[in-house]
């Protein structure tokens, strides 16, 4: 019978090292008095080789909507058969837009080469190159379609300057390639510019990813927030919670405007799957975060201190233990068995642990801004073709001018025609770009006019982007060499 002030969780087991680590999680929970109620669900490989190639049913779908708080350990997913990532599907399916992953350092119980690392990294978690929409197009080219919006930059931009506010960091740091995606990471660094103004308390500041990674890398001691796209956001967080001492101490938070999800940020681990020697500690600092988002903060600094005293003591799993350093090696059973029988108990070295009670971090509802005018000045078509000569598509695509013309053709963004190089190697695949000649917006029609002529003339269009101009300004790249 469910209890007045317990809180009911959907928890999946999972696969690999999941059911082992979780079942260490679970215990520590129950004996420190967590108010819970389990509903278990069964998601992941079982359900894929079931036949279901989202690898989640129906009913664990309303579980999830129905409790909105899930601890889930990590899946397998199978490789190829068509199998979709069930991560991804949930973050997306469920509006999970913010991936919280504190990174840091234990010195010196851990061993790590950044003592005084302690970096949050705070992921987009919906869009970027993770909308998953690829298509092949010709024989030599795919494209994947990199998607970033206006509510989805502010959203996660505004909840790291909350959450740094929340938690008294310091500094914000945005990690884009906007020198190269002008448009794209472009968006996300002016909204992060944009948003930071209106918190002057906490400092801010941008970097380009490339470099931004290597100092991480480096001297993670110089970064305190980071703010950061969906790729770029998995690829920082997995170096920062390995160089922080291993990848299985990391926890996350998947938080979304009704469900949120927490979850180690390892995988299933398969190769030391069943063998009890997994940490679980990744996991539980994902309850851990858990217990705090449902305001059961007694419980969360209950257990995050009797695991400080654990590791402090030096007892550790085998990916943390260090001859010399640590005094006893357990296995994930023992491991919990020792976060238990410490339960009540504060860490003589680490901070112990002090969470805000009450105070939840509240998130404005996105408004759209008033429409801006949205002129139409031309078409990009794509086109199969399997000559090599530039010259001689340009000369067959000027057939269609049609009161926009021909103006540039770029093979993978590069201009080759007109004056290309004859040193750029070209694919299958052609942008070729229509314009008016004097900048006037250019007729709708004209664009399935040219489309029709093309079919007409035996050219084989792949698809179009029309160019717009939004307030005046360009909405689309030039070509490289334009
Ligand atoms: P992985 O994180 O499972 O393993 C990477 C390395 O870290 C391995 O050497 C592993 O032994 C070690 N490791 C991971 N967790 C550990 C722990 N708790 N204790 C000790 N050592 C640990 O990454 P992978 O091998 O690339 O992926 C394996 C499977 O996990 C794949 O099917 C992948 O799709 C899946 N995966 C799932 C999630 C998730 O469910 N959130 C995340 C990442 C990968």
């Amino acid at each position: 019978m469910k209890q007045d002030n317990f809180q009911t969780i959907t928890v999946a087991r999972g696969d690999g090292i999941g059911p082992e680590i979780m079942d260490a999680v679970l215990r520590i929970m129950e004996a420190a008095g967590a108010r819970l109620q389990i509903e278990e669900v069964e998601i992941g490989e079982k359900v894929y080789r079931g036949g279901n190639t989202s690898g989640i049913g129906q009913s664990a779908w309303d579980s999830i909507r129905r409790n909105r708080v899930f601890l889930k350990a990590p899946i397998t997913t199978p490789q190829g058969g068509g199998y979709k990532s069930l991560n991804v599907t949930l973050r997306k399916t469920l509006g999970l837009f913010a991936n919280i992953r504190p990174c840091k350092s234990f010195s010196p119980f851990i061993k790590t080469k950044h003592p005084d690392m302690d970096v949050t990294i705070i992921r987009e978690n919906e869009e970027d190159l993770y909308a998953g929409i690829e298509h092949q197009q010709t024989d030599e080219v795919v494209q994947c379609l990199k998607l970033i919006s206006r509510p989805g930059c502010e959203k996660i931009i505004r909840y790291a300057f909350e959450y740094a506010r929340l938690y008294k960091r310091k500094k914000v740091s945005c990690f884009v390639k906007d020198n190269i995606m002008k448009h794209t990471d472009g968006l996300f660094h002016q909204v992060f510019r944009e948003i930071a103004a209106e918190y002057p308390d906490i400092e801010s500041d941008s970097w380009i990813i490339d470099i931004a990674a290597a100092r991480l890398a480096d001297t993670p001691e110089m970064f305190d927030v980071v703010v950061t796209p969906n790729l770029y956001g998995d690829v920082v967080s997995d170096i920062a919670a390995q160089i922080s001492g291993s990848v299985g101490l990391a926890g996350s938070a998947n938080i979304g405007e009704r469900v949120a999800m927490f979850e180690a940020i390892h995988g299933s681990a398969p190769p030391i799957a069943g063998q009890n020697i997994a940490n679980p500690s990744g996991l539980l600092r994902a309850a851990i975060m858990m217990l705090n988002h449902i305001g059961q903060q007694d419980i969360a600094e209950n257990i995050k201190n009797a695991w400080s005293c654990v590791i402090e003591e030096g007892i550790h799993t085998e990916d943390i233990y260090t001859e010399g350093q640590s005094t006893q090696l357990v296995g994930t059973s023992e491991f919990a068995d020792a976060v238990i029988s410490r339960l009540g108990r504060e860490p003589k070295e680490l901070k112990v642990a002090e969470y805000a009670k009450g105070v939840q971090l509240r998130m404005p509802r996105y408004e759209r801004r008033k429409n801006v005018r949205k002129e139409l000045k031309g078409v990009d078509i794509f086109v199969d073709w399997k000559g090599m000569d530039p010259n001689e598509l340009a000369a067959r695509l000027q057939k269609l001018n049609n009161g926009i013309e021909l103006t540039m053709i770029t093979n993978r963004g590069v201009k080759v025609w007109p004056n290309g190089f004859e040193e750029t190697f070209c694919t299958d695949h052609w942008r070729c770009r229509y314009e008016t000649t004097n900048g006037d917006n250019v007729d709708k029609k004209a664009i399935p006019q040219i489309m029709a002529k093309a079919i007409e003339e035996d050219i084989d269009i792949i698809k179009s982007e029309n160019l717009y101009a939004f307030d005046g300004k360009r909405g689309y790249s030039l070509g490289q060499g334009q």
